[in-house]
């Protein structure tokens, strides 16, 4: 894939299991951390920031390496795809993760259209 379409990618994935972690564990300790970039061995000079706890933490290392490798020039969407880099319980996870900020954000979205604020 494009170093472009990878940043997206890359980006979108943090940006989900970010919001997951803002609501679910709300409680828990977090680390603010800095990730830079890269792809096929390059450096993509673009930061990304976070601030998760520890699982999430690995949910997103998981996300982020499977995302490195991923072998197709198009990303298929993950359920669709033939050679799956996620094993079974991992991807349970983060499709669940994806899921529900996924819906949180189109509430955002539905709510700004309506003009309802909280
Ligand atoms: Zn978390």
């Amino acid at each position: 894939m494009s170093d472009e379409k990878f940043i997206h990618d890359a980006q979108t994935v943090l940006k989900f299991i970010q919001i997951y972690c803002n609501d679910k564990h709300k409680d828990a300790v977090k680390t603010d951390g800095l990730e830079k970039l890269t792809y096929q061995n390059r450096a993509l000079h673009v930061e990304v920031k976070f601030n998760l706890c520890e699982e999430c933490k690995k949910t997103f290392d998981i996300s982020y390496r499977n995302l490195q490798e991923c072998p197709h020039s198009e990303k298929p969407s993950c359920r669709k795809c033939p050679s799956p880099c996620y094993e079974r319980p991992d991807w349970k996870h983060v499709a669940k993760i994806m899921k529900y900020s996924g819906m949180k954000q189109g509430l955002t979205k539905l709510k700004k259209f309506l003009k309802i604020t909280k």
